[in-house]
């Protein structure tokens, strides 16, 4: 048995940063020594930001978001193109789209993908609530951003249905070839979903 070499709360703090995505039980330490070392500037003020988040995160009821307002800032927002809904899995990918800052667009968020294997079905994710929405009167479109993993896309496939009585066009993302992708490099999947959805220059 290893030796203990620090009390129980500081083998918690590094036993919970180790959890964190990215974090090993090696770099879970080396942070929680640099929290403990910058005490002022960094522990007290990740604890003040940790304890406001737990009070006041909520998921947004229109759109799934996680935000500290409710409805979300994305919702609220009346800049944004109220025809379009951007679907996503995860709040996550609703990140990455905003951070890209290329759709102007209000989100839904499913809270991820179908999954039969592990009792993931349709009540389990925000499927209802998006159809919903998808028979307002503002909504003419319905974008499905979602993984193009086996799951990802029969969550599509099982969405597009849902929404058939919608007066929505329902889209998808395109695939293919990545910018600055080499095509030699490319595998088989990728290729054909290329070829496939190819357009006139
Ligand atoms: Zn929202």
């Amino acid at each position: 048995m290893s030796k203990k070499i620090a009390g129980p709360e500081i083998e918690r703090l590094v036993q919970l940063l180790a959890r964190l995505p990215g974090l090993g039980p090696r770099s879970a330490r080396k942070a929680a020594l640099a929290l403990i070392k910058r005490r002022q500037d960094l522990l007290l003020p990740l604890a003040d930001a940790i304890k406001t988040a737990v009070e006041k995160i909520v998921e947004c009821p229109q759109c799934g978001n996680v935000d500290t307002v409710s409805p979300c800032t994305i919702c609220r927002d009346e800049r944004r193109d109220p025809s379009l809904i951007v679907v996503v899995e995860e709040v996550g990918d609703l990140w990455a789209l905003e951070r890209a800052q290329v759709v102007n667009a209000r989100y839904h968020v499913l809270g991820g993908h179908l999954s039969p294997l592990d009792g993931i079905g349709p009540d389990k994710l925000n499927i209802g609530s998006l159809v919903g929405r998808a028979h307002s009167d503002d909504v003419k479109e319905v974008l499905l951003a979602l993984n193009a993993t086996v799951e990802g896309q029969s969550t599509a496939h099982y969405i597009t249905g849902e929404l058939a009585r919608a007066n929505v066009i329902v889209s998808r993302l395109a695939q293919g070839v990545p910018i600055g992708g080499e095509l030699d490099y490319l595998d088989e999947g990728t290729l054909a979903a290329a070829i496939k959805s190819r357009r006139q220059v």
